[in-house]
């Protein structure tokens, strides 16, 4: 027989061994073993989804929709994504060839990086980001390259930014705006100027808006593909996650030109056939009729938003106040501390469990991001903690 040392770790691909583990898990593992914790970490509504969608579901069920559906979606789901962005955003999807239907976005970002990136393409990704953002390019075969976002520039991104980083290899802009973790936003101006660097350099834009129907303060959301010319050269992604609360549904869709929805439509009907039928459903349901549930979780979001961000300012933390998403990013440097040693000392002091920026790319180091999808009562509670801990730590 022959000898093998079972070094498993050595057996793995590559891109596996590449990605670092998430930065936001690690801390609720020790928060989990802790009682009486404030959790501002987790970026999930704390809404349960409305009842006409669950009741949606069931009905389904009763009917006995149990089956799969085609690999792109149920067709009236994947129309009525094309109508609602027809409706808010002047967008001209057909159904039948721009859609496909997946399990959230964190499906449709996968199988975009993989229908688009050959090994070695750079991906530019503006930071801080979306954890996931840069672990799907690295296994995809790409490589991501980060665009720093200034808060001087309320972590907006310019066209001289991206130039400084553009390369003969780039094939992809990433963005997500509204963005997790700062809670910025871009302007239709701003995004003109993306939409020109894109077009300049025939860069594939990924759009992330999952958090797009979540603006405050009367901030318009613009979708980057209803930009001219965009929607021939932009996969936009969005779902039901965080404006219906949704989460565990796991629906979402990518919205492009057919070639690219037809590329990524092949890597879906060999690795997840098509979305779970009762989930689709329900986000037909969503679309119907959920626009008057979601903005009262909207308007809630605000309130507790204009309360968190009050709250940082009275501390005396720089803190950029938050245009959309449910996340704030308070600068946390002054206290000496880097943002791995504030969440950990601020839970074990505090029980408060937050994100270090770090997570979100190096540009992150020096903040913190604090989720708000809490109710008013944990805010406020987590405030006077986090107050607590200030007034006693310094490094
Ligand atoms: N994109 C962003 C910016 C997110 O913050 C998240 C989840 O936190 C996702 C995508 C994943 O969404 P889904 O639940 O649709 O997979």
């Amino acid at each position: 027989m022959i000898e093998t040392k079972n070094n498993w770790a050595d057996r793995l691909s590559p891109g596996v061994n590449a990605i670092a583990p998430s930065g936001i898990r690690k801390f609720f593992d020790i928060a989990a073993q802790m009682e009486d914790v404030i959790s501002l970490g987790v970026g999930e509504p704390d809404f349960v989804t409305p009842w006409s969608i669950r009741e949606s579901c069931v009905y389904g069920l009763e009917q006995g929709y149990t089956s799969y559906t085609a690999n792109r979606g149920l067709p009236e789901l994947r129309q009525e994504i094309c109508n609602h962005f027809h409706d808010c955003y002047q967008t001209d999807y057909d159904a039948a060839t721009d859609v496909l239907v997946t399990v959230g976005v964190s499906e449709a970002l996968d199988i975009a990086m993989r229908a688009i990136l050959a090994p070695g393409d750079e991906v530019l990704i503006p930071e801080p980001c979306y954890v996931s953002y840069q672990a799907c390019t690295i296994l995809a075969g790409g490589v991501p390259v980060a665009v720093p976002a200034k808060i001087e520039n309320e972590f907006r991104i310019t066209p001289a930014e991206l130039e400084e980083h553009v390369t003969e290899r780039t094939k992809v802009l990433l963005i997500g705006y509204p963005n997790n973790p700062t809670g910025a936003i871009m302007t239709r101006k701003d995004l003109q100027a993306i939409a020109d660097f894109a077009e300049k350099h025939d860069l594939i834009v990924i759009s992330d808006e999952i958090y797009g129907d979540l603006t405050y303060g009367g901030e318009e959301h613009v979708c980057f593909a209803s930009l001219p010319r965009m929607q021939e050269r932009t996969i936009l992604l969005n779902g039901f996650s965080k404006a219906y609360a949704m989460t565990g549904w796991r629906i979402g869709y990518a919205l492009g030109n057919p070639t690219i929805i037809a590329a990524m439509t092949k890597i879906h009907q060999y690795t997840m056939l098509c979305a779970p039928i009762t989930a689709q459903i329900a986000a037909v349901e969503a679309l119907r009729h959920g626009e008057k549930y979601m903005k009262k979780m909207v308007s809630e979001y605000d309130r507790r938003r204009r309360l968190i961000y009050d709250g940082f300012i009275k501390m005396g933390l720089e803190c950029f106040e938050p245009k959309g998403a449910f996340y704030i990013f308070p600068n946390i440097s002054s206290t000496g501390y880097t943002s791995d040693e504030f969440a950990e000392e601020l839970l074990k002091a505090e029980h408060v469990a937050l994100v270090p920026g770090s997570a979100f790319g190096a540009c992150g180091e020096g903040h913190v991001r604090c989720s708000y999808a809490t109710s008013i009562d944990k805010i406020s509670e987590a405030l006077n903690r986090i107050d607590n801990f200030l007034k006693h730590h310094k490094k």
